[in-house]
C-alpha cells in the first residue's frame, strides 16, 4: 500500500511541474509541450537530473545552476501541493475515472489561480475547453449525471452573465470579468448549480473578508487596485468539491 501512496503522490509532483511550465508559457502563448524546460534568466536548458520535482529544487537551493537566478518558492510550492493533492483526492475516489477527473479539475484550478495572480487574465484557452471537457466527463462520471452538469454551466455562465450585464448598464463599469464567468461555467460542468452557488457565495465572503484585511494592514488599496478574484471561485469550488455536500446539510439542518 505504501508504495502505492509513493507513486500518487510522485505523479502528482510531476504533474505540478508540468503545471509550472504551463502557468509560465501559457500567457505568452508559448507551447507547453517543446522545447523543454528552460531557465527563464539566461535560457539554458535544464537538464533532466535538475528537474526533479521538489528534489532538485532542494538540491540546488533554488537556484538555477547555470546562472544562480532564483526560481521562485512558487515552483516548489505548487509541485508539492500537486503531490499532495494527487494523495488525497485518490485515496479518498480510489484509483478510478473519477479520481482522475477530479484531480484534472485541481490541477487546472491551480494552473489558472496563479496565472490569474500574475497576469489578472484566466486564458480562454484553458476556460472554454474545460467547459466542453468537464461536461463530456458527466457522462462517464458516477459523480455527477449530463443534466446537473449542464445546469451549473448554465447557472456558471448565463446567470452570472445577466447580473454582469446589469451591473454594467447600471455603473458602466465592468464588475466581474467575463474571465471570471467562463471560469464558473466551467467549474459549475462539475460541480453542478448548487456547486456554482456555494461557489459564489463562499468567493465573495473570502473575497470581501481579504479586501477588508488588505485595508487594515494599511496597503495602499484605492479602488483601481485590481484583486484578481480567479483564486477566490478556484477555492470556493475546491471546498465544495471536497466538503460541500456536508456543509449544506449541516447549515440545513
Ligand atoms: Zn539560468
Amino acid at each position: 500500500m505504501l508504495i502505492v501512496y509513493l507513486i500518487l503522490s510522485v505523479f502528482g509532483t510531476c504533474i505540478g511541474s508540468f503545471a509550472n511550465v504551463c502557468i509560465a508559457r501559457i500567457p505568452q502563448s508559448l507551447s507547453v509541450v517543446s522545447p523543454g524546460s528552460f531557465c527563464s534568466e539566461c535560457k539554458k536548458s535544464i537538464k533532466f537530473y535538475d528537474n526533479i520535482p521538489l528534489i532538485s529544487y532542494i538540491l540546488l537551493k533554488g537556484r538555477c545552476r547555470n546562472c544562480a537566478a532564483k526560481i521562485g518558492l512558487r515552483y516548489f510550492l505548487v509541485e508539492l501541493i500537486s503531490g499532495a493533492a494527487a494523495l488525497l483526492i485518490f485515496s479518498y475516489y480510489g484509483i478510478s475515472l473519477d479520481g482522475l477527473f477530479c484531480f484534472i479539475f485541481f490541477e487546472l484550478l491551480l494552473i489558472i489561480s496563479c496565472i490569474d495572480i500574475d497576469h489578472r487574465i484566466i486564458p480562454n484557452i484553458l476556460s472554454l475547453p474545460g467547459i466542453g471537457f468537464f461536461f463530456a466527463v458527466s457522462f462517464f462520471s458516477q459523480s455527477i449525471t449530463w443534466q446537473a452538469s449542464f445546469l451549473g454551466i448554465m447557472t456558471g455562465g448565463i446567470i452570472l452573465y445577466i447580473i454582469a450585464f446589469i451591473y454594467f448598464l447600471i455603473r458602466k463599469v465592468d464588475g466581474m470579468g467575463g474571465g471570471d464567468i467562463k471560469l464558473l461555467a466551467m467549474a459549475g460542468a462539475f460541480i453542478g448549480w448548487q456547486g456554482v452557488v456555494f461557489t459564489i457565495f463562499l468567493s465573495s465572503m473570502t473575497g470581501t473578508l481579504t479586501i477588508i484585511g488588505m485595508m487594515l494592514s494599511k496597503q495602499k488599496l484605492n479602488m483601481k487596485t485590481s484583486i484578481p478574484f480567479g483564486p477566490f471561485i478556484c477555492f470556493g469550488a475546491v471546498v465544495y468539491l471536497l466538503f460541500g455536500p456536508q456543509l449544506i446539510r449541516w447549515y440545513l439542518y
